[in-house]
């Protein structure tokens, strides 16, 4: 179905959880509170949701979360998601250190592709951006338990953070020599985490440390893509910030407990639970018609107006 700006919405991206093992100083709060189980969506809950935006023209949904991983059954979910008529595209956003115990399960069940978020290849700050509670050689487990399971390409995300992270650009990029993975650098968003705007680094700063990547034709993603001479894998860069891509924006975002956010960045949101049939279908087309023309993050001095952290909407 098209939105107001003529764009068509074909991607539904589900929370499942709030709940995470890890505690990224950019993403969670301290303290985070604790949902029930009976205040989150059931599995059939969920389906029911995604099947009704299928019907209105979803083509591809991403679990996430929180840590999609941590709720049970998160693979019996993948499974009753990738049967609904109409979804042609099923994957994944994880933190990868739960991977070595459900690669296999999540392929079988008909996850596409997943994405892993690493933002530094040092233990010591693996476990600091963590909050102290990740493991470095978890994450790289679940990235080879991932590609021993069949997933490829592996997309690994990176959140550019000034002062933590930035002098492992040229490292990172240089990981897709030899691997053909894409490494996508994401810009660090204004979502209440424990950084400043001082930590925000436009990702044009990976092409001034690496300039040898060279650009590839665009894949209708939201990445603009590279690859160094002779790379088996591709960089990509993501912008949200210093060059948004709203004018293509084509998601729609479910949260654990049953809200549709038109946008990242903005509090607007409609509870659909409790809603069938017809009601939850013309819930969804309230969602669509609501979404704005653009997000008003203009720079990271601009909080964004989603009102909740990123481990509540899925990123
Ligand atoms: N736990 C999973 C993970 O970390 O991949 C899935 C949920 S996490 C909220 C989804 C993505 O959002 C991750 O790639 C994470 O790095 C990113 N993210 C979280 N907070 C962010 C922020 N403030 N700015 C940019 N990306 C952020
Ligand atoms: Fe958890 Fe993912 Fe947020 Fe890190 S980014 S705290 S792994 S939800």
């Amino acid at each position: 179905m098209k939105d107001a700006f003529d764009r068509d919405i074909t991607y539904l991206r589900i929370s499942i959880t709030d709940l995470c093992n890890l505690r990224c100083l950019y993403c969670m709060p301290d303290g985070v509170c604790r949902k029930r189980h009976e205040d989150i969506l059931s599995f059939e809950e969920i389906t029911e949701i995604a099947a009704a935006a299928a019907s209105l023209g979803v083509k591809k949904l991403r679990v996430t979360g929180g840590e999609p991983l941590v709720r049970r059954g998160c693979a019996e979910l993948c499974a009753m998601l990738a049967a609904i008529d109409g979804i042609e595209e099923l994957v994944l956003t994880t933190n990868g250190t739960l991977l070595p115990r459900y690669a296999g399960a999540l392929r079988q069940a008909g996850v596409r592709r997943v994405n892993i978020s690493l933002d530094t290849l040092d233990p010591a700050k693996y476990s600091r951006i963590t909050g102290g509670m990740g493991r470095l050689d978890d994450a790289v487990a679940g990235i080879r338990a991932a590609q021993d399971a069949g997933f490829a390409p592996l997309k690994i995300n990176v959140v550019l953070i000034g002062g933590f992270n930035d002098d492992e650009i040229p490292a990172f990029a240089e990981l897709t020599r030899r691997q053909p993975i894409e490494l996508r650098f994401i810009e660090l968003m204004p979502m209440g985490g424990r950084f400043g705007p001082e930590a925000y680094i436009p990702v044009g700063t990976v092409l001034e440390r690496v300039p040898a990547l060279t650009p590839l034709p665009d894949d209708g993603g939201v990445a603009r893509l590279y690859r160094l001479p002779g790379g088996q894998g591709r960089v990509g860069l993501i912008s949200p910030i210093s060059r948004h891509f709203c004018a293509s924006c084509n998601r729609l975002r479910l949260t654990s407990e049953g809200h549709i956010k038109p946008c990242l960045h903005s509090d607007r949101e409609l509870p659909l639970r409790g809603l069938h049939g017809d009601a939850l279908t013309e819930a969804l087309r309230a969602a669509i018609a609501a979404k704005p023309a653009m997000h008003g993050v203009l720079d990271a001095d601009h909080m964004s107006a989603a009102g909740r952290g990123m481990y509540t909407i899925g990123g």
